[in-house]
């Protein structure tokens, strides 16, 4: 996969490319991540990359200029084609007004060739880059930030960890919290009970390790006596009480076993 960030901060970045899995990624040549500094698509001598707003209002707008000029040249195809799917391409603009990135977000970005990801600062970016460069915009939450930046790292991050290779473990990222319930199924029982992970559609379960008695706190006995299929029922439980306790909104939409069905029924009536 190809990356670009379009940004007027580049050394932003030499932190959060430079370590673990999207370091590996780029290391491994899965992924190449270019930065590139808007400045230098402005014309005059300071530099300038944003003005007023048009009709008055606080602070300054990102202008348009820069982000066309330094988009132009990438060889990017054509934005009807991107947006037909017919390039496996997306130009993503980060915005507090965007459509929610997920983790279904990001392994749908992690299946194209190239994203492109265009940091706003100020009050905001010009439109015009919305309306007629980019293909998507993106928020990472319902807050706002001062800055794209985060954002871009934010979703860097989530995307790489889900190409294949980029993660040692790959059966970890198929079933990390909010991984679609489907993917589950694709793993063994004993892949289940033995990986890291396994809570496929709702948050993941609680993990241990060494020691078993640290300072008095002891790991859970199910987790020591070696049955694969007491772990399972023991994790999918953990998952749903903890899904139910921090984010029942996620149970809207995940689909349910029996099983599931009458554990999460026993977890709400003994909360009662
Ligand atoms: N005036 C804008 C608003 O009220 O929505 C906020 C602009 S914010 C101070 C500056 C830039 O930070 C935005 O253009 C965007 O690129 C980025 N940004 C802020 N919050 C974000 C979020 N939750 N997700 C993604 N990008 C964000």
């Amino acid at each position: 996969m190809k990356a670009d960030i379009l940004t007027i901060f580049p050394g932003f970045f030499s932190g959060p490319l430079d370590h673990g899995i999207t370091r590996r990624a780029r290391e491994m040549g899965l992924a190449k991540i270019e930065v590139h500094d808007l400045r230098q698509f402005t014309h005059d001598k300071h530099r300038t990359v944003d003005d007023r707003p048009f009709g008055g209002g606080e602070g300054m707008v990102l202008k348009p200029e820069p982000i066309f000029d330094c988009l132009q040249p990438l060889g990017l195809a054509l934005r009807e084609q991107r947006l037909a799917g017919t390039a496996k391409e997306s130009v993503i603009l980060l915005s507090a007004q965007g459509q929610r990135f997920t983790q279904q977000v990001a392994a749908e970005l992690a299946l194209l060739d190239r994203i492109v990801l265009v940091c706003g600062r100020y009050e905001g970016v010009d439109e015009r880059v919305a309306d007629f460069l980019a293909d998507r915009e993106l928020s990472i939450g319902d807050y706002v930030l001062s800055g794209g930046e985060l954002a871009a790292a934010v979703i860097i991050e989530a995307v790489m960890r889900l190409l294949p290779g980029a993660v040692g473990n790959e059966a970890s990222t198929r079933q990390e919290s909010f991984t679609a319930r489907e993917k589950v199924g694709e793993v063994t029982e004993n892949e289940a009970a033995d990986s890291t992970c396994g809570s496929g559609g709702l948050l993941d379960y609680p993990h241990y390790t060494r020691p078993a008695d640290f300072r008095g706190m002891t790991v859970p006995e199910v987790l020591l006596n070696g049955d694969h299929q007491e772990i399972r029922l023991w994790r999918r439980q953990r998952a749903l009480e903890k899904t139910l306790r921090n984010r029942p909104d996620l149970l809207e939409s995940v689909e349910l076993s029996d099983e599931d069905a009458k554990v999460l029924a026993r977890i709400k009536r003994d909360r009662k």
